[in-house]
């Protein structure tokens, strides 16, 4: 095979993640000379019109393909998820309040911490205890919820720790959900969220980009101390343009948008990622040298960590498989491993070629 310069890999990297070659291509054809304006896109005013209509455009992709309610509003901000984990406590609660909190993996454990910075948490469930391995039950975190609380926050898909939620927890509250590693993965209905947030990075387009789907009744809750680029209410009154927005990432993800849509959309692209989802943990499960410790029911079709029996295989696993062209298969630091994130952009066959080389692997080392 020659390695022309065009050469992609197969990439199952966590975040920054995978984007679909299609919108790289389209995105360098238009790079130098952006909409035959003589610029590229991410030479220009954040508040001139050409602008102002890609990212007009992208929020109305954005709405169709998840089914946007319009009392819903759709921001674009920066600071990554982990800003949200701050964002939300300030823009729904005050200093004296209460949020409950679902503690399921890593991510989820770290929006406890920073949330505890600002008021009291009430960890109304938490598997940690048990390896974090499993959702807890509906009936589990109902028990514990108080009325107090100002909203129910969780991970729907734990990116590290590849445990996701296979139902949507019901509260009298406002339902937060950290959707980074699982947004345009699968159809939700939006109208079960008070506010959906997610770092662009994973699922939808290059890093620096957050997207914050908030209900409308909640922007005007926040702290008078919330800083103003934070502030849901100020940043949707000014269309995320409170200040300058990460423009080349917000094209960008437009293009994605744009590509989903011609995929088919949501629904679509959900079938594949079942698809492949099931053809890994079908391989996972059917070796001797290769396991998933997750419960079935709550393994994610996004990160799909797995382990080998003989853990001194881990080095020659990952050189050999990078020499094959798999790229990224290491496991995060905490939990080490391997995993394998299939995120949208990741095509069936590269997974297909992930099952063929592990078998061929465990051929070679059983
Ligand atoms: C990656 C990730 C984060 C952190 O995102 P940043 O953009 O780096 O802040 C938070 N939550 C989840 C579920 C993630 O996957």
């Amino acid at each position: 095979m020659s390695v022309a310069s065009d050469f992609r890999a197969d990439n199952f990297s966590a975040g920054p993640a995978s984007l679909p070659t299609a919108v790289l291509e389209r995105a360098r054809a238009e790079l130098l000379n952006w909409d035959g304006r003589g610029v590229s896109v991410m030479e220009i005013s954040h508040r001139s019109k050409p602008f102002i209509e890609v990212a007009a455009r992208a929020e109305q992709n954005l709405r169709t393909l998840m089914n946007i309610p319009d009392d819903y509003a759709v921001l674009f901000l920066q600071g990554g998820a982990s800003l949200q984990f701050s964002s939300v406590v300030l823009n729904l609660t005050q200093a004296d309040q209460s949020a409950a909190y679902v503690d399921t993996g890593i991510w989820s454990a770290k929006a406890v911490k920073e949330a505890k910075k600002y008021l009291s948490v009430n960890l109304v469930a938490s598997t940690k205890e048990a390896g974090y391995h499993s959702v807890p039950t509906q009936a589990q975190i109902a028990a514990n919820l108080s009325s107090d609380d100002q909203f129910l926050h969780y991970c729907p898909n734990e990116t590290i720790n590849g445990v996701a939620f296979d139902y949507v927890p019901k509260a009298d509250m406002p339902l937060v959900a950290d959707f980074s590693s699982v947004i345009l993965a699968e159809p939700i209905q939006v109208s079960d969220f008070g506010v959906i947030y997610a770092g662009a990075q994973k699922n939808v387009g290059p890093a620096g980009l957050t997207l914050v789907i908030v209900k409308r009744d909640l922007l005007d809750k926040a702290r008078d101390n919330c800083p103003a680029v934070m502030n849901y209410g100020l940043q949707a009154a000014a269309d995320s343009m409170l200040n300058t927005p990460a423009t080349y990432s917000w094209y960008l993800s437009g293009l994605v948008f744009e590509w989903l849509i011609e995929q088919g959309g949501v629904d679509a692209i959900a079938k594949i990622n079942h698809q492949k989802s099931q053809m890994l943990y079908s391989a996972i499960d059917s070796s001797k040298l290769y396991s998933n410790p997750v419960a079935i029911a709550n393994r994610s079709i996004m990160n799909v960590p797995f382990y080998l029996a003989d853990e001194s295989l881990n080095a020659e696993f990952l050189r050999q498989s990078e020499e094959t062209g798999l790229l990224h298969l290491k496991g995060h630091r905490t939990v080490g491993g391997m995993r394998a994130s299939i995120y949208n952009a990741v095509p069936l066959e590269a997974v297909e070629r992930l099952v063929q080389f592990m078998h061929e692997f465990e051929l070679k080392h059983a």
